[in-house]
């Protein structure tokens, strides 16, 4: 049985969150909305979720050493990874120490790189993945495209939001995709995979949330990338019965293999009835951002009930919805948006901006959502009002 407690006080609930970006920022408000006490850290001071914590630390999650002093220095009851890149050795030694991890620090090493989850689900669970090749030089590399055929997708192992990921559909690709890969690799540079270029349909999230009743889904969100980079999602994705039934075993087996309380963001590209296993997240998946207007309950409310013990109701969907990121190129820190009465003069239209202190290239800095009478329109209307929102440098 859970017991929740009084924050700032001895019987505190505390959660400390490695990663302090917009979803964490969304996780935190739930947490404090239950009464836990939230501690926010990230590499840089004013990240989102910081704005919201109840205090927070300035470090680089993959430094091993530093993370273990402010843990061991706030002694939380559940340490909450929101990023990918982090000491994950650091977190599996102060799991064994007796930390509660969240869903499970295993679960965190496997899919910080592409190579842990693609080897437990492709080659462990023998679920269907696109062909692929791990390789750590530039003559494996060429082998591996001419073993996987073109075209292909070149991703560094540990990387997200697209960085250093390309397409090859011919061989003169090869030298750039080598240098992207190399140069857009969260550790610098290194192994990459090559993956066969599945031709999909469409491709899904299934948010996944693994709680002490057992296991639930929330209905399929659909979403387009752009260089690896969502652009916009929408919920719920139209697909055959079949098609969910299959990726929702998938989801429920990658889930308890990586094991623990918490939702999961898991990821399939569908062609057909075909179902094949893309990635998981073991935390709010980006995509599911939509769930903030979509659903009764969000992804980041949803996490943090798993994460806390408390029980998980049937999902339900309010309406057809979709989400629109708000990418913006350029650089500032002191970032302006303008257009917002426009943007937001249509009823279905909400609009949340993250509050990330610095943009320098190009950073998603907010999410337009929309719940509408259909998905079409729904999608119609994030774009429309997307447009009207304009940026002072
Ligand atoms: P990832 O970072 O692996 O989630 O990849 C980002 C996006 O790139 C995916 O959501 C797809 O749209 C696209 N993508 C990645 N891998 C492949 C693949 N093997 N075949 C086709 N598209 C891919």
């Amino acid at each position: 049985m859970t017991i929740l407690g009084t924050p700032f006080s001895s019987t505190a609930k505390r959660i400390l969150l490695c990663g302090s970006g917009e979803l964490g920022k969304e996780v935190a408000i739930e947490l404090q909305r239950l009464g836990c006490e939230v501690i926010a850290c990230d590499r840089y001071a004013n990240a989102p979720a910081m704005q919201v914590a109840d205090r927070s630390h300035v470090l680089s999650m993959l430094d091993g050493q530093a993370l273990r002093r402010v843990i061991e220095m706030e002694k939380p009851d559940l340490v909450v990874p929101e990023i990918e890149a982090i000491a994950t050795d650091t977190l599996i030694a102060l799991e064994q120490e007796g930390f509660h991890i969240v869903p499970t620090a295993r679960a965190a090493q496997l899919t910080m790189n592409r190579e842990g989850i693609r080897c437990l689900v492709a080659e462990e669970l023998g679920i269907q993945t696109s062909s692929y090749a791990f390789v750590d030089d530039k003559a494996a590399f060429i082998a591996a495209i001419e073993k996987i055929g073109l075209p292909c997708v070149v991703k560094p192992i540990m990387s997200s939001s697209g960085k250093g990921q390309s397409t090859l559909r011919c061989n003169d690709d090869v030298n750039a995709a080598w240098q992207t890969a190399q140069e857009g690799g969260r550790t610098g540079a290194g192994r990459v995979i090559v993956e066969g270029f599945v031709d999909f349909d469409y491709e899904i999230t299934l948010l996944t949330v693994q709680h002490c009743n057992g296991v639930s889904f929330c209905p399929p969100i659909g979403h387009r990338q752009e260089g690896g980079d969502y652009q916009e999602s929408w919920q719920p994705q139209t697909m055959s019965a079949q098609a969910l039934q299959r990726a929702q075993v998938i989801a429920e087996e990658v889930t308890s293999a990586l094991g623990g309380w918490g939702l999961f963001g898991v990821e399939f590209f569908i062609k057909g009835d075909e179902v094949i296993f893309s990635e998981v997240s073991p935390r709010p998946h980006d995509t599911g951002l939509v769930t903030l207007v979509s659903q009764n309950l969000s992804q980041f409310a949803l996490h943090a009930r798993a994460i806390l013990g408390l029980p998980i109701h049937p999902i339900h969907l309010h309406g057809p919805s979709a989400s629109k990121a708000l990418v913006v190129k350029g650089k500032s820190e002191q970032l302006q948006f303008t257009g917002l009465n426009q943007a937001m003069a249509a009823a279905d239209i909400d609009i949340r901006l993250f509050g990330k202190p610095e943009v320098d290239g190009e950073r998603r800095m907010g999410v337009v959502l929309s719940r509408h009478d259909s998905v079409e329109l729904a999608v119609t209307s994030v774009k429309i009002a997307a447009s009207k929102i304009g940026y002072i440098f």
